[in-house]
């Protein structure tokens, strides 16, 4: 049954943690299912985190729905202290690998059974490849990227409408922030980029429910199929056409560098001139035990790979420091990491966009400037 004012719900992606030499499976960073190796990517985690906050302000509960094999039972507990009031699992053999169609028809008929008036995806590729299919066959809408949620009220045409989910993204190569609503088709939905939000501290001792999905495999055709809903109250039925396409290999590559979670990251762009000027970066960063970051020039260059790009399309990063060297401080940069605690700038242009974010500027040449910074911090030790 729906609850009255509608769960704000996010859709939970789960990952594997990394394979040891020795065989057997890390847990993932935020210890979620640390028995199975199984755990909750982190932007799910955030978006509960702020789910719970858009909930509060609505007077509605949140709702975290996750689909897996059995191993994902172990992950409600975890989402629990995240935030969620209610953890809505489909557990089925069939769905312990993502595989976009039957995925899309688990969140689809739970949206439909339960209302929910808001649903949250991570922009991630996952949530790219889920979240149009639920829209669609929900018939509502979807904001991709998203930078900030809130909820406002809004007018049209003389008819106002009440606690409408904004939906914040750059828009028209990010020269303007676009606030969208979708006052009249529910349930609002929007993808957010990893590190948009905050990781919330897990609260131990929060209580909340657990609702089994009754997940079912048919061979033969249903009336789930072409779009029609499962029967109300009855399970959600998969059947071979969801099977359509097969997971025949999973390869994983880890991240060669881990933007998010780094104290420090020195970001280069187009000043530092070449590949090999990030090798000054790298001794710099290597100095205050941090990693490189780029801008997305410096990217597009060739001289640094896309893994290290901050920004809009790159990592969303919030360190204790953030040096921008050579970095003019485009919007698309700075959306990425005007949230880090101190940055420092480092440009020979003093009315270089940048220095509007920056705590601390140098106006020079980032060649001079930052071999000067490395021995002053080495000095320091
Ligand atoms: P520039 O703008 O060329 O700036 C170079 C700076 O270096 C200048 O300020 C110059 O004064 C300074 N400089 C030059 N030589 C030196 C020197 N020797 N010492 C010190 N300073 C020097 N960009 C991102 O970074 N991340 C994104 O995620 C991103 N997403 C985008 C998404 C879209 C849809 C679009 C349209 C653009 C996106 N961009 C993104 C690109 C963005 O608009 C800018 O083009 C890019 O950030 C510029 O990179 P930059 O600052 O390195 O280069």
């Amino acid at each position: 049954m729906a609850s009255p004012a509608g769960e704000v719900w996010v859709f939970v992606e789960t990952t594997r943690g990394a394979t040891s030499d020795d065989g057997l499976t890390v847990p993932t960073r935020n210890g979620a299912g640390r028995a199975t190796g199984l755990g909750a990517a982190e932007v799910s985690l955030e978006l509960l985190g702020h789910a719970r906050e858009l909930a509060a302000r609505l007077g509605a509960r949140t709702g975290a729905v996750c689909a897996g094999g059995e191993s994902a039972r172990a992950l409600a507990p975890a989402l629990v202290a995240a935030g969620a009031d209610t953890v809505y699992l489909a557990v089925h053999d069939s769905l312990t690998e993502y595989l976009a169609q039957p995925y899309a028809r688990v969140v689809t008929e739970a949206v439909r059974h339960f209302q929910p008036q808001i649903v949250l995806y991570g922009a991630t590729t996952t949530g790219r490849d889920l979240a149009p299919r639920v829209a669609s066959a929900l018939r509502t809408g979807l904001t991709a990227d998203c930078t900030d949620l809130r909820i406002g009220d809004h007018e049209v045409k003389g008819v106002e409408y009440r606690d409408l989910l904004y939906q914040i993204r750059p828009a028209f190569g990010g020269n303007i922030i676009a606030t969208i609503v979708s006052p009249e088709h529910r349930p609002q939905m929007a993808t957010v980029r990893e590190g948009v939000f905050r990781l919330p501290e897990p609260e131990a001792g929060r209580t909340g429910d657990v609702v089994e999905l009754n997940v079912e495999r048919v061979s033969g055709p249903h009336e789930g199929r072409n779009g029609k809903p499962t029967a109300a109250g009855g399970p959600i039925l998969l059947d071979d056409l969801d099977f359509a396409v097969a997971l025949v290999r999973r390869a994983r590559e880890n991240r060669s560098v881990d933007l998010k979670g780094a104290r420090v990251v020195v970001s280069g762009g187009v000043g530092v001139g070449s590949a090999a000027g990030f090798t000054l970066l790298r001794e710099l960063a290597s100095t205050l035990g941090g990693v490189v970051g780029a801008s997305r020039a410096a990217v597009d260059a060739g001289w640094i790979g896309r893994e290290h790009q901050v920004g809009q399309t790159g990592t969303t990063v919030r360190p204790k420091l953030y040096i921008a060297a050579g970095i003019s401080g485009s919007v698309q940069h700075r959306a990425g990491m005007d949230q880090s605690a101190r940055i420092l700038a480092i440009n020979s242009d003093p009315l270089a966009p940048i220095f509007v974010v920056a705590h601390y500027g140098i106006v020079g040449d980032l060649h001079e400037v930052v071999p000067k910074l490395i021995k002053a911090y080495r000095e320091k030790g």
